[in-house]
């Protein structure tokens, strides 16, 4: 196109290039070890536990951080010993040594992450683009991802599997968290198997972020019966979230995942602006109750209007908060956000670029 350019008081016509700017992009990565732990892995974590109380080069952290982190490492080394911990309980390894045996599970986890795009247009009556699922074997066991947690001073975040898989992934050249991640607006959530019972999310300036998921690919081959766990799921899950109030069934793995992404986008939880009288119908309070065979994929719960799922409009009776320290700016915390204090998770979401109107 042909735009007329003025510089100084002097008009010009210059050919201008329009480029086609990337839109605000979710890039979804599903990744799984290629083998199980070896003696290398375990000689590495045991230094790691061996160090941690007394080494100086730890002073940085916390002391009660210490103190957790030795509880956690103490956990993982007891499933370590019976080879339980990082990898399936059912003796495969992880999730089943070979390319074709990920392709499967990465059709599962395809359909999954078409979900949680679904969830959100169907809240918002926007859409997001969701960038084709990276489906990465990665080249070494778990416990190899598991163990720089104490020796990066520089990980702020101090989640080691995430920065870990994310040097791979950048030095194997696949998309990856931009190294300054406050320059780039693409939202990267990760599927980690061997990632345990752990899930997070951060937000980023600029309306990127990071989200990272655990086990829950093990937990999609039933869609079908969304809310009963497939035979032999669970038995694939590391030993230590052998627990019986987290289930391993495909509608709480697509709550887990619109939950953490909710925070990259920009949502707190309900609780922290005190708003519990809608906790149990608001999937950033209770991921538990995303269901597939439900409208907007939320159980309907009783006497909370439209605000099911993502609150659609606030609620000063249900949400009120007690204490005006509290409230949305609380977990919103980049600069380039509007103050959101007072405001839905609607609106909170509809500011947020990654959401377009449908052409
Ligand atoms: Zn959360």
């Amino acid at each position: 196109m042909v735009r007329p350019l003025t510089v100084s008081g002097v008009t010009a016509n210059v050919a201008v290039t329009v480029l086609a700017t990337p839109p605000p992009t979710v890039q979804f990565t599903y990744v799984s070890p290629s083998r199980r732990s070896n003696a290398a892995d375990q000689a590495r974590y045991q230094a790691i536990l061996d160090s941690l109380a007394n080494d100086a080069r730890f002073s940085w952290i916390p002391a009660v951080d210490r103190q957790a982190y030795a509880s956690e490492l103490a956990l993982y080394q007891t499933g370590m010993r019976t080879q339980a911990y990082f990898e399936p309980q059912d003796g495969t390894p992880y999730p089943g040594n070979s390319q074709s045996a990920i392709d499967e599970r990465a059709s599962q986890v395809r359909e999954l992450v078409a979900r949680v795009g679904e969830f959100y247009s169907y809240h918002t009556q926007r859409s997001i683009y969701l960038a084709p699922l990276q489906v990465v074997r990665l080249e070494q066991s778990a416990l190899h991802y598991w163990t720089p947690m104490i020796w990066s001073p520089t990980n702020v975040d101090r989640n080691p599997i995430v920065n870990s898989i994310t040097t791979e992934l950048r030095r194997r050249g696949y998309k990856s968290p931009n190294p300054n991640p406050t320059r780039s607006d693409t939202i990267h959530v990760y599927i980690m198997d061997g990632g345990g019972g752990w899930a997070g999310a951060w937000m980023w300036e600029n309306f990127g972020g990071q989200a990272a998921i655990g086990d829950v690919s093990a937990c999609l081959s039933r869609p079908d019966i969304p809310g009963v766990e497939p035979a032999g799921a669970r038995a694939r899950w590391p030993g230590h979230i052998q627990t019986s109030w987290v289930t391993c069934t495909y509608n709480l793995a697509l709550g887990t995942v619109v939950h953490e992404l909710g925070h990259s986008f920009g949502l707190p939880h309900p609780v922290d602006f005190q708003c519990a009288g809608l906790g149990e119908a608001l999937v950033m309070q209770s991921h538990w109750n995303a269901d597939i065979q439900s409208p907007g994929f939320f159980k309907p719960i009783a006497g909370v209007g439209t605000n099911i799922g993502i609150m659609k409009q606030w609620d000063a009776g249900l949400c009120k908060p007690t204490d005006l320290t509290k409230g949305y700016p609380v977990g919103i915390g980049t600069p380039s956000r509007p103050n959101a204090r007072y405001r839905s998770e609607l609106e909170i979401l509809l500011d947020n670029p990654h959401f377009r109107r449908n052409p």
